[in-house]
This record gives structure tokens, sequence and C-alpha cells, in this order.
């Protein structure tokens, strides 16, 4: 019987055969629940190329190396060399590049990925530190249509939040803006050595077909919802006359829109901040 590298015992075996400590300052927490690995590449689309961002030992490329026609992984720690040389020995449809995943050409990887492969996706458990960087730069490559990734739990509500929650913000907006946002699975503490201080979940970002513009249109819609929110529980009025620097601007945009200066930010849905945005253009 198989014994992937996401088995609890395997794991324990690689961190203690290679002298590993996992790492926070990476953010390093390997998975140990050979469950959630399989579900997560299972679920992420990935039948032609998958980038995958931190592979670490190799637990979740292993189960995408089963799933894809080919994984390109991202990883910035050099002391892994000789553990996924050795891990990954049996899949020969896996390429390692070792680097800081936020200093590549994405585009030019995706690009020469779609060509060969037909499709491109993301799965990857990414590492915390960086999780907003790393979202907002795969966000910009209108050709990755899935991108499936595990998150701490209090980043993915954020994501998939609806207005009036307490969790909605900004980063819900410009999310859900490009994406489906859709939460798949709970991960808790303890599927991972060594166990986080938090919860996690696995979302899953798919490309909507009806939003086709170019990535500096997108950079100015963004920085519109930026102003929005900034104080999001104030009312629309003020967070757009201090984004403006404008009172009667702001007064003209919002009944161009149809919106009560008296809206709160955060009651806002999609529909709602675009009209406004259309109106003030
Ligand atoms: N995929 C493995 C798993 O699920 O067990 C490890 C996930 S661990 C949460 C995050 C991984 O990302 C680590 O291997 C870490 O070294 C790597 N990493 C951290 N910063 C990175 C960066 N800037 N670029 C690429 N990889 C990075």
């Amino acid at each position: 019987m198989t014994r992937y590298i996401s088995t609890p015992s395997r794991t324990k075996e690689i961190l203690e055969q290679y002298g590993l400590h996992a790492k926070k300052g990476y953010g390093q927490n390997f998975l140990v629940d050979p469950v959630i690995v399989e579900k997560c590449a299972e679920a992420s689309h990935c039948e032609g190329a998958v980038i995958e961002i931190g592979p670490g030992i190799g637990s979740l490329t292993e189960q995408l190396a089963l799933h894809a026609e080919h994984v390109t992984a991202y990883e910035v720690d050099e002391a892994l060399k000789p553990v996924l040389a050795d891990t990954l020995s049996p899949y020969d449809n896996v390429e390692i590049i070792w680097q800081d995943f936020l200093k590549c050409d994405l585009k030019e990887v995706t690009g020469r990925l779609e060509k060969v492969y037909g499709s491109v996706s993301v799965c990857a458990n990414l590492p915390y530190y960086i999780t907003t960087p790393v979202l907002f730069k795969l966000f910009e490559e209108a050709s990755i249509r899935y991108i499936t990734v595990m998150v701490q739990k209090e980043v993915g509500e954020r994501f998939a939040a609806l207005p009036d929650s307490s969790a909605y913000s900004t980063l819900s907006v410009e999310g859900q803006y490009l994406y489906q946002v859709k939460k798949l699975f709970n991960v808790p503490a303890r599927s991972f050595n060594p166990s986080p201080a938090v919860d996690s979940v696995i979302i899953q970002f798919s490309r909507r077909d009806d939003v086709q513009e170019s990535q500096e249109e997108t950079a100015t819609y963004f920085a519109f919802l930026k102003g929005c929110f900034k104080q999001r529980r104030k009312t629309i009025y003020n967070n757009l006359k201090e984004y403006l620097q404008d009172g009667t601007k702001a007064d003209e945009a919002l009944q161009k829109a149809g919106i009560s200066p008296k809206t709160r930010a955060q009651s806002m849905g999609q529909e709602e901040l675009r009209r406004l945005y259309e109106a003030l253009r």
C-alpha cells in the first residue's frame, strides 16, 4: 500500500531523516492529513498544468502530480532541495523552481504552461505571512481559471464574506469582483506539523467570464474600492468625500447612482459599488 508523504508517520520520518525543523519565518506548517490533501488536489481543476506555491516536503505536490499532467512548484527554502529530490523521485511530471514566488515572472510562466498543457490552475497550502500578496499576484493573470488555496480561517472568511457581515472588507469586494469565491473545507490545526495557532480553510476562486478588462483598469477600480472601504463602518459619503477630496463631487456621484449618502460602506454589494464607480467616470 502506498504511504503518501502526507501521512503523519511518513512526514515525521522525513523530518527526522533530514534533521528538518519547520521554519516559522517561511510559514512552514506541513500538512499531515492525507484525506485533506487528496480532497484539495481533487477539487482543484488541475487536469492540465498546475502551479503550487511552497511544496515544502512535497505532500500536496505528490497528489497534484497524480492528478495533473504537469506541476510547477515554487519553493524559496533551498534546504529542502535534497528532501524534494528524494520524496518526489517517483514523479517525472514535477518541475521545482527554487525562487521566491513573489519575484517570478508569472505572465511568462502561465503563457508557457498554457501553450503546452492547455490550462493552468493553482493549488497551494500558502505560507501565511504572504497570503494576500500571493493572491493579488495571481489575480493579475486572467488565464488562471481556478485558484484553490489553504489559508488561515479568518482570511478565508474575509474573502468569502457578504455585505453586512463582520468579515466583509476590501478583500471580499476585490476577490468577488474577479471570482466566484467558495469555501470548500475547514482544516483543523491538528492537520499540520507543527500545528498552527489557528484553524485553516480551503477556498476556491473561479474566474468570472464577465469581467474582461486590462490590469490597469482593474487596478484603478481596486483603488476606488479601497477608498470606499477605508472606514467601512462609516457612511459611503464620508469615505468617498475623503477619497475624492471633494464633497460636492461625492454628493453628485451618489445622486447619479441613486445611492443614499447615509448608506454604510459595509452594506454595499458589488452591483452598487460598480454603479457608483460608473457614475464617477
Ligand atoms: N505544501 C506544503 C504542505 O502543505 O505541507 C508546505 C506548505 S507551508 C504552509 C508553506 C511553504 O511555502 C513552505 O515550504 C515554505 O518554505 C514555502 N515558502 C515560503 N515563502 C515562500 C515564497 N516567497 N515563495 C515560495 N515558497 C515559499
